[in-house]
């Protein structure tokens, strides 16, 4: 058995980035950079109006009010996308909307409110006196040319979506989506809407495993389940490990007489890196590689399977998806939480701010078989070892789920 540090050792040195792709800006949300983005022009990459009114030069203005408003010529227009190339004499303005680029001579816009307005001849009135730089976004005043806008390996969002498209990227470079293969394995799993006979259950994991999966953006290529047989497992996992990059299965990988999964694995040439972690819940973690694919056994017992996944399985997915692993946040317990003397221990919880402190508190329900703790869960609690339970007012860690938001 290993500790959750050294097994987190394990895992860390058998995890690289898969390959990176060039894919179409439209494919690319959830996707991580790989590469990063630069400025391909200044922004803005030419001085523009910032309103809709009439470019001016603001000398022009000086001691214009509404009751004494000063006149000047209107010698054009200029829409937004029109080149805008007029040039703006002593006494004269031109309409000008927002985001067309002002002209020549003109150093200031006044918004057409402050004006008698478009469409009252070849004089307009200024009902204020303007200075120089006012509603112009100047060339470059956002971003110079050459900037780094985005880095490698940041996860792409509406932010860098947007960023991108503004400078005019079609396309951009990403590291590769993950090939999944899932597998819920047990004699006693039905399927959800079908009739139960007495001894059997409902298969849950293999949909908290697909939700969680397809969360995080991977592909889940293989998605099966199979019974406690050894040749039905085979079948399906020889082909996985041809196809897949990651094996994520649920069962089959305790003590039982009819836990076959690990042996089967080890048949397959699977490279075991360790079978037991000392957590609670899901102690039995088979944690394995062949060649490039990744193999997680996680145990049956669906909080074991649930929070199994979001410690080994998710970090992992992201890290070699080419993010970063997520940081745990410390919060302070309103309860007592049972820690464990010899495991680290892992419950659902809650957290919400307090007086402006993030705090927690545990499910009751502990036991690794009550999935409905995980219900209005937004966190999971992380402790070390210890002697005697954690009691309220006390700091745990968490690990936020991320489709969960602390309210
Ligand atoms: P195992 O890890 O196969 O020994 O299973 C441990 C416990 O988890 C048993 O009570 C199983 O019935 C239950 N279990 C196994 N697989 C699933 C599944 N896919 N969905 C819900 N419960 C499961
Ligand atoms: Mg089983």
């Amino acid at each position: 058995m290993v500790t959750v540090e050294a097994a987190k050792k394990i895992i860390a040195k058998h995890i690289n980035p898969l390959g990176k792709e060039t894919v179409p800006l439209q494919e690319c949300r959830g996707r991580f950079l790989a590469e990063n983005i630069l400025a391909s022009f200044p922004m803005p990459r030419f001085d523009n109006s910032a309103m809709d009114g009439f470019a001016v030069r603001a000398a022009d203005t000086i001691g214009s009010t509404k009751e004494d408003p000063v006149s000047l010529k209107l010698i054009g227009g200029i829409a937004a996308g029109e080149p805008g190339d007029l040039r703006l004499a002593k006494g004269e303005c031109v309409q000008c909307m927002t985001g067309a680029p002002v002209p020549d001579g003109a150093d200031a816009v006044v918004m057409v409110e402050d004006s008698s307005g478009y469409d009252n001849g070849d004089t307009i009135k200024i009902f204020l006196e303007t200075k120089p730089g006012r509603h112009i976004r100047y060339k470059g005043e956002e971003i110079e040319e050459g900037a780094t806008l985005i880095m490698q390996n940041e996860v792409i969002t509406p932010a860098e979506l947007g960023t991108m498209a503004t400078f005019g990227y079609g396309e951009a470079q990403v590291y590769r989506n993950p090939r999944i293969a899932l597998f819920a394995t047990g004699d006693e799993l039905v399927e959800p809407g079908r009739r139960l006979e007495p001894g059997e259950i409902y298969n849950s994991n293999l949909f908290v495993l697909s939700d969680l999966t397809t969360k995080q953006g991977a592909n889940i290529m293989m998605h099966e389940t199979i019974a406690d047989d050894p040749n039905a497992l085979k079948l399906f996992l020889s082909r996985a490990l041809k196809e897949c990059d990651v094996i994520i299965s649920s069962g089959g990988v305790s003590m039982g007489k009819y836990d076959y999964v690990r042996e089967i694995f080890s048949e397959l040439g699977v490279e075991e890196h360790f079978w037991k972690v000392s957590q609670k819940p899901g102690k039995p973690l088979f944690f394995g590689t062949n060649s490039d694919t990744l193999i997680f056994g996680l145990p049956g017992n669906p909080v074991s399977c649930f929070i199994g996944f979001m410690e080994w399985v998710w970090p992992v997915l992201n890290m070699i998806m080419g993010g970063r692993d997520q940081e745990l946040i410390p919060a302070i317990l309103t309860t007592t939480f049972p820690r464990d003397r010899y495991k680290t221990r892992f419950l659902f919880g809650k957290a919400w701010f307090q007086e402006g402190h993030l705090v927690c508190a545990p499910s009751s329900k502990v036991g690794s078989h009550m999935l409905s703790s995980s219900l209005n869960a937004n966190c999971i609690i992380r402790t070390d070892p210890g002697d005697s339970h954690l009691s309220a007012g006390r700091s745990v860690q968490l690990r936020i789920l991320p489709w969960k938001p602390i309210t």
